[in-house]
């Protein structure tokens, strides 16, 4: 697997790691438990990471110096692909030829390495792009900056290379298609897991013990990456049109913000903690810095519901874990959230990115402890649809399908040769 600009041993919530983080540790563990021996190349980040660290048994993580020891911008890392791709390529050489069976690439900038190494092994190119600039900028947040023509192109050239994509949803699929020339015998449209042993329903006063919050509190969560497509500001804005309708609410209502800043959030960090000063809020929302996995457990299960604003999700991960932990989740009707909240049944969908929507739509779960009941029990059983055990068994069907299509292309072409 390939990770460039990311990797899964960070603690996602923050800057760039998130749910693709989480998506190739849970994948690679998978498929390390069922004999598949899995490499995640990604950058080094500082002089401190060994060459190969363990994720997990039959997972490595291997460490790739390609530009400074130190974090750096998604538009500083296109000059280093060439580094990280010859960091690649050079691990490999240490090898027999044809010790890698295939390549996974994960994020444009991952595939842009993934399809020289491609030519170079001759195995299949297996990519994920996990969010497309092309969606993102044609639902951008107001004065948000637009992803740049750079990774418009290369992931237009990452489209046409691959011999395989793998979409989130049945949407994403669509748009690779429709925006991307994508042959659509090569898009395979898997959904993506949540991990059912660790996000659990459990009791909601212990987890409100555990956070310090009281029994009877009204508890919205936002958990990710604060930037403006995640629209926590539009959260914030809801909770104050909700204390103006219902002002008796203001000694109950708790706003829970976890995460760090992150993408364009990073140009003003303070942006959030000034928005709930300037609407009056400070005293009900509580930031929370990124939590580990098992932390997030008792957020979910304190919430009365957790809110997923984004103005674009290809999926929405945190969507799926809050429902299995049995909180509804009120979500924007963007991307692939409609896919992990079916609206009316485990939570709601909103149309817009209007405060009124939404402090409608946040009050109406809240609110309403009967119907808040019904539907976190649905919440429940529509997360156990999805699991990163299912989710890897696609992934292995699609790789073993890519690997027979490549090998009879190798076979066509030398017959044609001959
Ligand atoms: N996450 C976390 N700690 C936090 C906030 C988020 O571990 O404090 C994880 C969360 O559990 C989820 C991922 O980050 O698995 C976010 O994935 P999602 O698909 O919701 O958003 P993305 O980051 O991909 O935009």
């Amino acid at each position: 697997m390939l990770s460039l600009h990311t990797s899964p041993l960070e603690q996602p919530g923050t800057g760039d790691a998130g749910g693709m983080n989480v998506y190739v540790s849970q994948t690679a563990t998978e498929m390390a438990r069922r004999g598949v021996e899995v490499e995640v190349f990604t950058r080094a980040t500082s002089s401190d990471q060994p060459p190969v660290a363990e994720l997990a048994p039959g997972v490595l993580v291997r460490h790739i110096p390609a530009g400074p020891f130190e974090p750096l911008g998604r538009d500083e890392l296109t000059a280093q692909l060439c580094a990280f791709t010859a960091g690649v390529l050079r691990a490999e050489a240490f090898h027999e030829p044809g010790y890698y069976d295939l390549i996974h690439s994960h994020y444009w900038l991952s595939g842009q390495a993934g399809w020289l190494a491609r030519d170079r092994w001759g195995v299949p190119l297996v990519h994920t792009a996990h969010t497309l600039a092309k969606v993102k900028n044609a639902a951008l947040a107001e004065g948000d900056t637009p992803e740049p023509r750079t990774r418009v192109i290369g992931e237009e050239q990452v489209v046409a290379e691959a011999d395989c994509l793998v979409a989130n949803t049945r949407v994403e699929a669509r748009e690779l298609i429709e925006l991307y020339d994508a042959d659509p015998h090569a898009v395979h449209a898997i959904p993506p897991g949540v991990d059912l042993d660790r996000f659990t329903p459990g009791s909601r006063s212990a987890a409100r013990r555990a956070l310090g919050l009281p029994r009877d509190a009204i508890v919205l969560a936002f958990a990710g990456r604060i930037q403006p497509l995640k629209a926590p500001d539009v959260l914030l804005l809801a909770a104050a049109e909700m204390l103006r309708e219902r002002p008796e609410l203001a000694s109950r209502l708790v706003v829970l913000i976890v995460g760090g800043p992150s993408g364009t959030g990073l140009e003003q960090p303070q942006a959030l903690r000034e928005l709930a000063v300037s609407l009056g809020i400070e005293e009900q929302t509580r930031f929370m810095p990124p939590q580990p996995g098992r932390a997030l457990v008792d957020v979910y299960r304190a919430a009365d519901l957790v809110a997923v604003p984004s103005y674009n999700e290809s999926f929405g991960l945190v969507a799926l874990e809050a429902q299995a932990c049995g909180t509804p989740v009120i979500a924007a009707e963007v991307g692939g959230l409609p896919v992990a909240v079916p609206h009316g049944v485990s939570g709601l969908l909103v149309p817009s990115h209007d405060p009124k929507d939404w402090a409608g739509a946040l009050a109406n779960v809240a609110l309403r402890p009967g119907r808040r009941a019904e539907l976190s029990a649905n919440a429940v059983v529509h997360a156990q649809r999805f699991s990163w055990r299912r989710t890897t068994d696609r992934l292995l069907d699609t790789y073993a399908q890519a690997t027979g299509a490549f090998r009879r292309a190798l076979e066509q072409r030398a017959e044609v040769a001959v």
